[in-house]
């Protein structure tokens, strides 16, 4: 089968089975089968796929019919310019999210602050800054070892230094203190978890079920955050499309004056506040 006729093939198949960009599912699927480049497989389109590719071709298309994400088909994300592992024991890292790692690398610069990740799933926020801030010292924390084991893999091949602790929420950091909190916590509200994109569904409940109004973590982080934050201290948390006004109330109560930070399509995105004894 030529690399033509297995694109035309798999984007059928994928349409039928409902994926929504069948075509560009495809082809990311024929560029991680074949190694080659957008531009390139259609340069070479009337080539045909070794025996072992159109095998591993066909495994692939096969996991994404049956609804796997994209992303965990491919093993990949792209974020912050750097391409993480992902697979079904992590959340896989959203674009929204570079608004608040943005927004941590800004803060940080140069500095050698502590910074600190609570639920950093791949390691997605933990590596990005510590590779952004070099002179940082950035702990990242999961109640899943599952997802720790994927973010030491991820901050390993991307030359990330990172410590990675087993904990939930702040439970094993006892009286240790940051100069910058971030997190992405689960947001979701239960019970929208079952209206949730087939993919979407794919991903760990536990990085996604935020209870019964999306906010149980936000008010058990904002409850903890100050016992482990500096004089000065940073928290920025990404929150969902319609919670800052929510997430910053809570802010407000626990940490200090809150502000928000807008994403590429306006929302209010994350959440923040300077920590005020
Ligand atoms: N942004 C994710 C979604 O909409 C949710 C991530 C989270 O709960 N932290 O699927």
């Amino acid at each position: 089968m030529t690399i033509r006729e297995a694109l035309q093939q798999a984007s059928a198949r994928l349409g039928r089975a409902g994926a929504l960009d069948a075509r560009l599912d495809a082809l990311w699927m024929l560029c991680e089968t074949t190694g080659k480049t957008r531009t390139d497989l259609f340069l070479s389109s009337g080539d045909a796929l070794s025996k072992a590719q159109d095998a591993r071709f066909e495994a692939m298309l096969q996991r994404r019919e049956a609804g796997e994400p994209l992303q965990y088909v491919l093993g990949t994300q792209d974020f912050m310019g750097h391409t993480f592992r992902v697979d079904g024991r992590v959340l896989i890292p959203r674009q929204d999210t570079e608004t608040l790692c943005e927004e941590a690398i800004a803060r940080v610069g140069g500095a050698c602050l502590r910074v600190l990740d609570v639920g950093t799933g791949s390691g997605a926020l933990a590596v990005s800054i510590a590779l952004a801030c070099p002179k940082a010292e950035v702990t990242a924390v999961d109640v899943s070892a599952d997802a720790l084991c994927v973010a030491r893999e991820n901050a390993q091949r991307l030359g990330a230094r990172v410590r990675f602790l087993h904990s939930d929420l702040f439970t094993a950091l006892t009286d240790e203190r940051f100069d910058l909190i971030v997190s992405n916590p689960p947001y979701i509200e239960s019970g929208e978890m079952e209206t949730l994109q087939r993919e979407v569904r794919r991903e760990p409940r536990l990085a996604l079920d935020g209870g019964a109004d999306g906010l149980s973590f936000y008010r058990r982080l904002c409850r903890e955050a100050p016992v482990h934050l500096s004089c000065g201290g940073v928290v920025l948390f990404e929150v969902g499309y319609d919670q800052a006004a929510a997430v910053s109330s809570l802010l407000k109560e626990a940490v200090g004056e809150p502000f928000t930070r807008l994403d590429l399509c306006g929302i209010e995105r994350v959440v923040g506040a300077v920590y005020t004894e």
